[in-house]
């Protein structure tokens, strides 16, 4: 048993804000929000459907159109946008707090995620206003430049592994950019979403330029994806959430961004400098409680150091405090919710006929109840084992040995997803060289999972479409009119000019 906290002042339900104001469906449907610790029922969320969503894009609409927000200089928006960092920052604790009790992340983590919010809002700041934009010349006859605009309405549907962080990884480029939006938060995790409502009031956002629609994704995100309205979506979630939306976003031929799974290769080779690569590969699968898409959830390791990485690997996997993730000390806490729970727990079962198990393999001693998985570390796994190819999402690892380099390519490569790698190797030109023949949309070399928000984010093959991050964020949501201008004579064919008779 582990004690379970729950916060003070929780809210008495979940409310869609639209307009400016909180409100119930119009049909009063709701669901039940469950914590992971207990399972048990704590809120009640306004379950959205299509109307409330037309609603929501109405009021978006309305506020793209006639309001402030996307003729406002961006300097103007970027003040708005330090407001709303600075009030995240102020209630990081209670957003952590928040964030933990609904998503059952360790409480340090959430914490660092809340930060990682504030972040993101303080840098599309900076970004929006030092944005240039290209001017092309042909001297003395031809200025051609580019004006950029917001698209107008933004769909964002997001998914409940770090629900915060990810909502404002799509706020905040889509508010810089002057767009107005609808948020569809996942519906496992709604709880710190409601937050947002305050922080952007206080902040001095319009009414209207942030509306929130919770719900489930059949019902209220399948609404907005086909709403006339929301010439855009941006997704993160599952790859084959991403294929319904591809479609359905087809027949309105919409902009889409998405961010969808991994099955991620940590690749380590036999020259890396094996205490750093233990202390990063199990930093890279077990944080976030595994629930992180770029989860370095494969280990490709080099045949001469396999047996040791294996040994010193499970060693350490067998000593992650595993508990209360409001314990400080916690480092894997409870999985969001008792279905997905089951999905990863088949998986470890699974694993058990395809692998050999070192670590884990099941509910950790002494916690009977709560969604608690032990890190489970599986080696001599085939390529062609389930758990090699498919998407876990929770605190399972694959361990494969390989003897070349080549083997290593073709393992790392050998599966739908293209998310993330990670090298482990001192030799320059191996590391490069891996790194560019890599199929990962990005590539850590020696080096943990940290990254410069100006650098692209997203994934090849079904770990998404259309990278965001920095300068191309901005550019997902603006439209970037090309506008040509003549300085001198005009030289036009002249049509027209030729008399009948003449040739
Ligand atoms: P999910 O696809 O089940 O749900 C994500 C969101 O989509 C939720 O809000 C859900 O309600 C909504 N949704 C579901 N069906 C829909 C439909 N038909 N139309 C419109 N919206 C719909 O994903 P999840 O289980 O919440 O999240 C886990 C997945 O997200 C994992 O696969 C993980 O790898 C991925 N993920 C990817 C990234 C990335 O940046 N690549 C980041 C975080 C998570």
């Amino acid at each position: 048993m582990t004690t379970h906290h729950v916060p003070d002042n929780l809210p008495g339900k979940l409310q869609h804000f639209i307009g400016g104001e909180l409100v119930d469906s119009l049909s009063a449907k709701t669901f039940d929000v469950l914590d992971p610790v207990s399972n048990t029922p704590y809120v009640t969320a306004a379950a959205g459907q299509a109307e409330d969503v037309d609603l929501a894009a109405a009021a978006a609409r309305k506020a793209f159109v006639e309001g402030p927000w996307p003729r406002m200089a961006a300097r103007a928006r970027a003040k708005v946008l330090n407001r709303i960092a600075d009030a995240v920052e102020a209630q990081d604790e209670r957003l952590a707090e928040l964030e933990t009790f609904d998503t059952g992340l360790p409480i340090t983590q959430a914490l660092g995620q809340a930060h990682r919010a504030a972040e993101n809002f303080r840098f599309f700041a900076d970004l929006v206003v030092a944005q240039s934009d290209d001017t092309y010349q042909v001297p003395g006859r031809q200025l051609n430049y580019v004006h950029r605009k917001p698209v107008g309405v933004a769909g964002l549907i997001t998914p409940w592994n770090t629900p915060f962080m990810l909502e404002s990884w799509k706020l905040a480029p889509a508010l810089a950019s002057g767009c107005t939006v609808v948020l569809k938060p996942a519906e496992f995790t709604p709880l710190s979403a409601s937050l947002w409502a305050g922080i952007f009031a206080e902040a001095g956002l319009p009414d209207g330029v942030f509306n929130l629609v919770n719900g489930f994704g059949e019902e209220a995100g399948d609404a907005l994806v086909k709403h006339p309205d929301v010439p855009l979506i941006s997704f993160t979630g599952e790859s084959t959430t991403g294929q319904t939306i591809f479609r359905n976003c087809a027949a309105g031929l919409k902009g889409m961004s998405m961010e969808l799974g991994g099955k991620s290769p940590a690749i380590v080779f036999a020259d890396a400098d094996l205490d750093a690569a233990i202390d990063s590969t199990l930093f890279g699968v077990f944080s976030l409680n595994g629930e992180r898409c770029t989860a370095g959830s494969r280990i490709l390791v080099e045949r001469p150091v396999y047996d040791e990485f294996c040994s010193r690997f499970s060693e350490r996997a067998r000593r992650i405090v595993v508990g209360d993730p409001f314990d400080p000390a916690t480092e894997v806490g409870a999985l969001v919710h008792p279905e997905h729970y089951a999905k990863v727990m088949s998986y470890v079962e699974l694993g058990k006929t395809e692998g050999r198990l070192l670590a884990g393999g099941g509910r950790p001693p002494g916690l009977d109840t709560g969604n608690y998985v032990a890190p489970t570390v599986f080696a001599d796994v085939a390529p062609d084992a389930r758990i090699f190819q498919e998407e876990i999402f929770g605190p399972v690892v694959a361990l494969t040995p390989f003897g070349t380099d080549e083997e290593a390519l073709a393992l790392a490569n050998e599966v739908k997803y293209g998310l993330a790698a990670y090298v482990w190797t001192p030799k320059l030109e191996r590391a490069h060289a891996f790194a560019q023949s890599v199929e990962a949309g990005m590539v850590w070399l020696n080096s943990h999972n940290v990254r410069d928000l100006r650098t692209p984010f997203g994934g090849v093959k079904a770990s998404g479409l259309a990278q965001e991050g920095g300068y191309r964020s901005l550019d997902f949501y603006s439209h970037q009119q090309a506008v040509h201008v003549t300085l001198g004579p005009v030289h036009t064919p002249r049509f027209g000019t030729v008399q009948k008779g003449q040739s």
